[in-house]
């Protein structure tokens, strides 16, 4: 995947626009928890880089293909994020650059020393703030459904699955009434 850089001094008069792509496995690595791994889930689109006094702001416009797996059914859907999403970056105060690490508690605004600066761990953090932790298919998704022909006390998790085949546990029950 190519990284998205920006060069400040690139965006003195007009505003710079840079085309990204953040492929699957980038995602995978971060949103392992509540991807449906069965499909490639993808973001792109365009971001414009303005200068601002002292720093840079940053527009962006989504297109998301995004798979998540519904926590309570178990099925992967499509779930469409916010097609905007914006930040400031604001050159790090000369007093902050001894610190290995600069951290904001205000995600809008992040901190950059350089004159070249990486957007994509960036643009990635506001991506998945707009994804849940708790991803649920609808409103009115009733969770799992049993076959009504097993007893419940035989209902298994179907997370389950793979690793009842691997121990050899037969999990089919019979029908006795014929
Ligand atoms: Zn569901």
């Amino acid at each position: 995947m190519r990284p998205v850089i920006v060069q400040l001094r690139e965006i003195r008069e007009q505003a710079k626009k840079l085309d990204y792509f953040i492929d699957s496995e980038f995602l995978e690595a971060r949103l392992s928890d509540v991807l449906d791994s069965t499909k490639q889930s993808s973001c792109s689109g365009t971001i414009k880089v303005e200068k601002i006094q002292g720093g840079a702001y940053v527009t962006g416009q989504v297109k998301s293909e995004i798979f998540l797996k519904c926590n309570k059914c178990l099925s992967g859907f499509n779930y469409n994020i916010p097609e905007h999403f914006s930040f400031v970056l604001l050159r790090s105060p000369d007093h902050f650059k001894d610190e290995t690490e600069l951290k904001s508690g205000d995600l809008d605004v992040v901190y950059f020393s350089g004159e070249q600066i990486d957007l994509t761990d960036h643009i990635v953090d506001h991506l998945i703030l707009e994804i849940p932790m708790n991803p649920v298919c609808s409103e009115d998704c009733t969770g799992i459904q049993y076959d009504s022909k097993i007893p419940p006390e035989f209902h298994t998790d179907p997370r389950w699955e793979g690793l009842r085949k691997i121990a050899g546990i037969d999990n089919s029950v019979t029908d006795n009434n014929s």
